[in-house]
């Protein structure tokens, strides 16, 4: 792998994740390993890793790596996931949670983000990812229930085919707000039971579809 960015993305690690409370040595390790600037524009790729989002195509945006780190945290991966996300946009998000589960499906309803994401985790030889071409509000009904579900971009409210979706004892990360501010919300899922605690204020993208924005 063209991999000259290794000691950046250490100190990425050591100075922007560490610091802010991420701690969970899996999820450190797949900040250190997930090459950022495969996932920008070459004109970006000096600034993959630093302390902000960066615009993909599309007019959408690749979170700032702390919120990635944060939001995968959030889920409390073991290895063993199944785990669904919606928005796959450049595809970094979903190469970090494929580092930590064993199977990511995400959605993207963006043709030519869905595109570029594809041959990046080819290129990468992430092959326990698949991703397709849909509404992500509506969910992947026919791969579920799914252990853990992350949403990457904000809605007015949780969509409930996603709760549908998630397992019993799962976990769902998903930004509610409104189209400038949100917070994010983590729902755990017991048996007939659904607890939602808020985290922290974040600024997303709009998640456009049935159960998003119209
Ligand atoms: N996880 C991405 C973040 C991309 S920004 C990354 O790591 O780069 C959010 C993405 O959500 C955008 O690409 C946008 O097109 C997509 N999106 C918005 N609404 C959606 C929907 N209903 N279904 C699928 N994707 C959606």
């Amino acid at each position: 792998m063209d991999d000259r960015f290794g000691t950046i993305r250490d100190r990425m690690v050591q100075e922007q994740l560490i610091p802010r409370g991420i701690s969970g040595t899996n999820v450190l390790e797949a900040m250190r390993s997930v090459p950022r600037h495969f996932f920008v524009d070459d004109a970006l790729r000096s600034r993959a890793y630093g302390d902000f989002p960066l615009p993909i195509a599309s007019g959408q945006t690749i979170s700032q790596p702390y919120i990635v780190a944060a939001m995968t945290q959030a889920l409390a991966l073991t290895g063993s996931e199944r785990v669904l996300e919606i928005g796959t946009g450049s595809g970094y998000q979903a190469a970090v949670l494929s580092r930590l589960c064993s199977q990511v499906y995400t959605v993207e309803r963006i043709n030519v983000l869905l595109a570029g994401s594809r041959r990046v985790f080819d290129q990468l030889r992430y092959f326990n990812i698949v991703a397709k071409l849909d509404d992500g509000t509506l969910g992947w009904a026919e791969h579920g229930p799914y252990d853990a579900i992350m949403v990457t971009a904000g809605g007015p409210e949780i969509p409930r085919p996603l709760i549908d979706q998630l397992a019993d004892q799962g976990r769902l990360v998903i930004p509610v707000g409104d189209q400038n501010l949100q917070v994010l919300q983590l729902v755990e899922k017991n048996g007939d039971e659904i607890v939602v605690r808020d985290l922290e204020r974040v600024r997303f993208v709009d998640l456009v579809g049935e159960h998003g924005w119209k």
